[in-house]
Order: C-alpha cells, then sequence, then structure tokens
C-alpha cells in the first residue's frame, strides 16, 4: 500500500518527485532530479532516467496543479520507471483532475492557440483591463484581491466571454467586449464577475460542480449596473 506523503505544501515538482522515489525504490541511489516544464499539450508528462540524472519533462498545464495532483502523476510516472504501478488512488486522483471542468476548458483553449501567444496582454484596442481592475478591486474588494494576468481572447467569442484560467492564473475578456460599442460597465461587469470567481473558487461536492453559489449571485447583484449589463449582454 502506497501512504500518502505527509504534505507540507508548497513542495516543488523536484521534492514530490525525489519522495517518491524514496518511497518506491529506497535501495536505489538517488538520481539527480531535474524537472522542466514543456508546452506539452497531448502528454502532462514525460520521464527518462540517464547517466545518473531523472530528467521530469512536465507539461506547463500541470505544473502549476495542486500539489496533490503533481504528486498523483509522480507515482504514475515513476511507477512505470520502476515497474511498479501507482496505486489505483492515485490514478483516480489524477484522472478526476483532469475531467474537471475548468481544466478541460483550459486544455481546450490552449489547445486552440498553442504555438501563438495564450494571453494577449490587458491592453486591447478600445480597453485597457489593468486600470479597471484596480477600479473594481478598490470599490469592491478594498483593494485587496492581487492582480493576476488580464488578457483578451484570440477570438471574439459570443459564447465564452469571459474565463478565470486558474493554471495560468489569467482572467481573459472575449475580444467581442473589446470594441467601441460596447459600454465600459460592460466590460466591467464581465470582469467583475471573473473576479467574483477569484474571490469564491469553486465548490466541490463530490464530482459536481457549484459554478455560482448562492453567495456569488447575491455579490454580483451588488455590481452598480448589473441590470443594464445583463440586458446589454443579451441582446449580444
Ligand atoms: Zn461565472
Amino acid at each position: 500500500m502506497q501512504a500518502q506523503l505527509a504534505l507540507s505544501l508548497p513542495l516543488s515538482n523536484e521534492e514530490i518527485f525525489e519522495a517518491i522515489w524514496r518511497e518506491l525504490a529506497p535501495r536505489r541511489d538517488l538520481p539527480q532530479i531535474r524537472v522542466v516544464v514543456r508546452p506539452y499539450v497531448n502528454t502532462m508528462g514525460k520521464i527518462s532516467l540517464r547517466d545518473g540524472l531523472l530528467e521530469v519533462r512536465l507539461s506547463d498545464l500541470i505544473s502549476g496543479a495542486p500539489a496533490t495532483v503533481r504528486e498523483a502523476l509522480a507515482r504514475i510516472l515513476l511507477g512505470k520507471l520502476h515497474r511498479r504501478p501507482a496505486s489505483p488512488v492515485f490514478v483516480q486522483r489524477y484522472r478526476s483532475w483532469l475531467n474537471r471542468r475548468e481544466v478541460r476548458r483550459t486544455f481546450h483553449l490552449v489547445r486552440q492557440t498553442r504555438g501563438r501567444k495564450f494571453v494577449s496582454g490587458p491592453a486591447g484596442e478600445h480597453y485597457h483591463l489593468d486600470p479597471i481592475f484596480d477600479r473594481l478591486n478598490a470599490a469592491h474588494f478594498d483593494g485587496l484581491m492581487a492582480r493576476p494576468a488580464l488578457g483578451w481572447s484570440r477570438r471574439p467569442s459570443r459564447t465564452l466571454l469571459g474565463h478565470f484560467d486558474p493554471s495560468h492564473n489569467a482572467i481573459i475578456l472575449s475580444r467581442i467586449l473589446d470594441h467601441a460599442d460596447v459600454p465600459q460597465y460592460v466590460v466591467e461587469y464581465v470582469l467583475f464577475h471573473e473576479m467574483l470567481h477569484l474571490k469564491h473558487p469553486t465548490e466541490h461536492r463530490g464530482s459536481r460542480r457549484c459554478i455560482h453559489s448562492r453567495e456569488f449571485r447575491l455579490e454580483e447583484k451588488k455590481f452598480p449596473s448589473f441590470a443594464e449589463a445583463k440586458a446589454w449582454l443579451k441582446k449580444l
């Protein structure tokens, strides 16, 4: 049986691989461990052991995942190397993470945009998101929210007006909003909505995901032009 690591967070990727190596192969010399991050989309990690160097290449999509998820992947990769398959608990944990809606959505987006710059930067043609964020932060969050990366999507999506991308710590607004015809309160409302997602991290109830809690909805209504913004977006 594989015990869980006594996780004292945050653990670096090197520390995770070292701890699991020691657990799986206590009698073998610990190799030098190097973990590099690569822009993989179709695999989350590759591992090789050569001349006393264990090289792990992790997808950037998982390199910032919770330590427990990186631990699960480390057990899967090292389990293959040592021919000691990871226990189903860890395989399941890894798969559940891959199946989470925001992770799937991020993968989808990254697949669409890979090869190009993913986060455009906050300056659009008509709106600059940094000062808008700062104003909303001061007005509604006591200025306490750390500013994530802000940017515009490559495509002017009508269906996904904004989203928070946890693996890049970025709020991305649809480029369709970066237009002179779009009132500023609409851009502010969409950004405010995504900021509320930062404030109210997604609750997990088993495999069900509560995206907008009651508290979320109540707080969202405090936005001064809430009704106007909703009405305007409905016409979009
Ligand atoms: Zn939402």
